[in-house]
């Protein structure tokens, strides 16, 4: 299988704060991956060091084959069409002195390439916009059409690879689906790899191959969407998974989350040992003084970093009994 993307050790620190602390990942030519945790773990910060917005304090970062971790302006140039990000805001990743033309076409621009109005208009139609939206300014558009905007001029380029920075967050609840599964449509027809990062978990359910789930700048488990829903080993993961809504009701209602209690601590002074030990339900003494390696647990490269949990996958669950 050849690689859209490898994440080797990634460490991104701002002054004293370690937003990312040692991030491996690998992502396959046209898989999704989804990236989740909390707010402040770390995700976005992941998504900016891989399309090179960020040049990582630490680890590499391989597009392709190419290590493009250091390269500065003129030699990432080169490499700027395998990679696109869209952000969460299309509001304020959009410039507003730009026609939506001129928005969508610039990637292609700034290649020097040719037939440029012509690929506008096809890229504006691949995401359900007329072409004469290119005419017009981005103020003039609904959220979720300058959504669609930031997407089209995001894969004007065919990339093999889409960082998708909570792509549906900023928008109305009634317009997210179909955002969601224009994304879902376009990556399976033009087959481009993605990197999700989202906090909606019934978004990586429907468009996930593969989840990382991140805590305090760190991956805690990965593998397999079917495995790490069906039998998630950190006990993180199955706090995050018990708080997500199902569309089953009965269900839900069985459902209790596990509470965390504390907020998540700060990324200037991690907790040592297990960095979730201040608020894992069943951390041991070990927790508080011995950092966990990474280890496979299973099928399709299934992976954890918990002293409890045991080779075969078996190990804590923190999820209350649904009482019947
Ligand atoms: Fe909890 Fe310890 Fe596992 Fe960390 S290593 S998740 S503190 S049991
Ligand atoms: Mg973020």
């Amino acid at each position: 299988d050849s690689l859209a993307l490898e994440v080797e050790d990634l460490v991104m620190h701002f002054g004293p704060v370690r937003a990312v602390d040692g991030v491996t990942l690998r992502i396959r030519q046209g898989s999704v991956v989804a990236l989740v945790g909390e707010s402040g773990s770390g995700k976005s910060t992941v998504g900016r060091c891989i399309v090179r917005l960020l040049e990582p304090t630490g680890g590499t970062v391989r597009l392709a084959g190419a290590d493009i971790t250091h390269l500065n302006r003129r030699r990432l140039r080169p490499h700027r069409r395998d990679v696109s990000i869209v952000f969460q805001d299309p509001a304020g990743s959009l410039d507003p002195r730009l026609s939506v033309g001129d928005i969508v076409g610039e990637p292609l621009r700034l290649m020097r390439r040719k037939d440029i109005s012509a690929k506008v208009s096809e890229s504006l139609r691949r995401v359900g916009l007329r072409p004469e939206v290119a005419q017009r300014a981005p103020h003039e558009l609904s959220g979720g059409q300058r959504q669609r905007v930031s997407i089209a001029r995001a894969l004007i380029s065919e990339p093999r690879l889409l960082v998708a920075d909570e792509p549906t967050s900023a928008l109305d609840v009634s317009v997210q689906a179909a955002v969601l599964n224009l994304l879902a449509d376009l990556q399976r027809d033009l087959g481009f790899a993605c990197l999700f990062i989202t906090h909606d978990l019934s978004a990586v359910e429907y468009l996930a191959d593969e989840v990382a789930v991140m805590y305090l700048g760190q991956l805690v488990e990965q593998g397999p969407r079917a495995r790490i829903f069906g039998s998630p080993a950190h006990p993180y993961t199955q706090a995050l998974l018990s708080a997500a809504p199902v569309p089953d009701p009965a269900e839900q209602r069985a459902r209790r989350p596990v509470l965390l209690g504390d907020d998540l601590p700060s990324a200037i002074d991690p907790p040592p040992g297990c960095r979730f030990h201040t608020r894992c339900p069943v951390a041991v003494d070990t927790c508080r003084t011995v950092v966990p390696e990474r280890r496979t647990i299973g099928e399709g490269g299934h992976q954890v970093a918990c002293h409890l949990v045991n080779d075969d996958g078996t190990g804590p669950d923190v999820r209350p009994v649904a009482s019947q």
